[in-house]
């Protein structure tokens, strides 16, 4: 993974964001360009010098974790009024200092405004990391796609306890627990165990609900390997799913992701693949019932860039990682999603999650 090269690219983008300087202060972006993983800090990145400071829990884990990613910028620990002085002291001189705008409080810009020196003016420089988050390097693919790996095993591992009738809840602990026992640091996020009438909820919570045979339960669930996530969902029923509507209410939504897939190659929009799922779903008549956007792009966080949604004009580049996840849902009867993580290749896409699709156990 190629940390060291990320701040440099950062700044070479300064003159097109309109700022000389970028105050960074979401710590999944600080994380991204230091290697810094700590529940507290900021990273002020000039053109020549960049500079973390953080309080004095992190210590000796900063200067660790960043030369460790090899990446060459000052750390300065101490309480908050000196880590403030020393951002202050460092963007003295500039003209344009940049904040993140998706990021900052409202009240943080107020004081940074109030404590800079004269001369400095606050930019809003909105998505300037994510979008260099967007693109993934080898390493970060590998590291996904260990998520993924994990992620697939651990289902084929427990999809057979399934046919024990266990509650939502009971499913989705062996499934979390089986993810973590194999090498898992941790679930994607809360994963989604929704049986029958619960699967017409996208993000219904596991409940204390039976999984019943013939019952359709949609498992949307991933793994983290070294920060970054994998994203998969899976529509399953023991046995043939009953009734008749149900089954092909989940074929529609099957053909529709692999409808939405075939969309997927550099340079569409993310609207275009999105499309894609909805159009299909509408030929089955299923165009009301898909409640949510078709995907996402996956890293470091669950949902970041590029939006694979309606209308998104977000361009899908090579080496973009995102979902494909268009699903269907009938209120008070039931639901269905399937979801895959995928790369974007210069001809397609590669698939990173695996499992198979046969819906019938
Ligand atoms: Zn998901
Ligand atoms: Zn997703």
């Amino acid at each position: 993974m190629d940390v060291a090269g990320r701040i440099p690219r950062l700044a070479a983008r300064f003159t097109e964001l309109g700022c000389d300087g970028l105050l960074v202060t979401n710590l999944t972006n600080v994380r991204y360009l230091t290697g810094f993983t700590g529940s507290a800090g900021l990273l002020l990145v000039l053109p020549d010098d960049a500079l973390l400071v953080s309080d004095g829990r992190y210590r000796d884990q900063a200067v660790a974790e960043v030369a460790a990613a090899e990446v060459p910028v000052r750390i300065e620990i101490g309480q908050p009024a000196g880590q403030s002085a020393a951002i202050e002291q460092a963007a003295k001189g500039l003209c344009r200092l940049g904040l993140e705008a998706d990021d900052i409080s409202w009240g943080d810009q107020l004081r940074l405004a109030a404590a800079l020196a004269p001369g400095t003016n606050l930019v809003a420089v909105p998505r300037a990391v994510e979008t260099l988050r967007a693109i993934k390097d080898e390493g970060e693919l590998a590291r996904i796609e260990g998520a993924a790996d994990i992620a697939d095993v651990a289902f084929a591992q427990v999809k057979e306890l399934l046919s024990e009738a266990p509650t939502e809840e009971e499913f989705a602990i062996a499934l979390d627990f089986e993810m973590r026992r194999r090498g898992a640091e941790g679930v994607a996020f809360e994963s989604i165990v929704a049986s029958g009438p619960n699967g017409a909820l996208p993000h219904a919570r596991p409940s204390t609900r039976r999984i019943d045979p013939g019952e359709l339960v949609v498992v949307d669930f991933g793994a983290i390997v070294d920060g970054y996530r994998s994203d998969m969902t899976r529509t399953v029923s023991v046995g043939a799913p009953r009734p008749d509507e149900l089954r092909e209410l989940l074929e529609a939504v099957l053909v529709a992701q692999r409808a939405g897939i075939r969309a997927v190659r550099a340079g569409v929009t993310g609207g275009a693949v999105d499309a894609a799922c909805r159009e299909s779903l509408a030929s089955a008549g299923l165009e009301e019932a898909f409640l949510h956007g078709t995907g996402h792009g996956v890293g470091l966080e669950v949902h970041e860039a590029p939006s694979v949604s309606q209308d998104s004009t977000d361009i899908l580049e090579e080496g973009a990682v995102v979902t494909v996840e268009p699903g269907a849902y009938l209120y008070s009867t039931g639901g269905a999603r399937i979801e895959d993580t995928l790369v974007v290749t210069a001809t397609g896409v590669r698939l990173l999650t695996k499992s198979t699709k046969d819906y019938v156990l």
